[in-house]
């Protein structure tokens, strides 16, 4: 797999937001999200290709228990194999994915059940060149997140609609995150109450500790 970086911090967004965690980051993206902060993950040829056993030696050498793989996009089709074997090797710690959503889940087969995914959905604002997988739908659980991040009314309003549209199609836990810094963040907690939306408002942490420099 191509790693573009393996680091320590504290996790921002997902079922184990606030832990210790080392963080592994893969290179390339099947999206291109206008406001992405993680453009220097795109060119995987620039990146090293190290196996899941070297990987799995760094990330135990930081000896957090909490490990996040994240990209770019980690379930791309040439990642899945290598995926699957790091997972594996990295029991027993707890492991976050984050995934933007386009990708089919699935393909994690039997090391599924040893992970909790944080699953963008991309709202019309992120320019979405690859639709969300709605398959995806049917395998999340109520430790995965299905994220909206939203930055606009109009954005609140299209994720107020896709919200109630999978409400009872999904265990996945609905989650609402205000923008960073787009001035939204009261805003969308007054909405997710007033609307009584089956989502939980969580904020980026790590970007409320560090600000934009600790993207995780
Ligand atoms: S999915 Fe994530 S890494 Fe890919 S372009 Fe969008 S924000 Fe960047």
């Amino acid at each position: 797999m191509r790693i573009v970086e393996i680091f320590d911090s504290i996790q921002g967004e997902g079922r184990y937001t606030g832990y210790p965690t080392t963080f592994v980051r893969l290179a390339g993206c099947n999206l291109r999200c206008p406001w992405c902060d993680t453009k220097y993950a795109y060119d995987v040829d620039k990146f090293p290709d190290i196996s899941p056993q070297k990987i799995a030696e760094k990330v135990k050498k930081y000896k957090q228990h909490n490990v996040a793989i994240t990209g770019g996009e980690p379930l791309l089709k040439e990642n899945i194999e290598e995926l699957k074997d790091l997972v594996r090797r990295l029991y027993p710690y707890t492991i976050s994915i984050f995934t933007n959503g386009t990708m089919d889940v699935s393909n994690l087969g039997e090391v599924r059940d040893q992970v909790s995914l944080v699953v963008d959905y991309k709202l019309k604002s992120a320019k979405p060149i690859v639709p969300f997988l709605k398959t995806n739908l049917i395998g999340l659980r109520f430790i995965d997140d299905l994220k909206f991040v939203v930055a606009s009314m109009a954005d609140f309003y299209e994720a107020e609609r896709a919200i109630k549209r999978m409400y009872g199609h999904t265990m996945a836990t609905f989650t609402m995150t205000p923008a960073y810094n787009k001035g939204f963040d009261i805003v969308l907690a007054e909405k997710i109450v007033q609307h009584r939306l089956p989502a939980v408002y969580r904020r980026q942490l790590h970007k409320d500790i560090w600000g934009e420099k600790r993207g995780v």
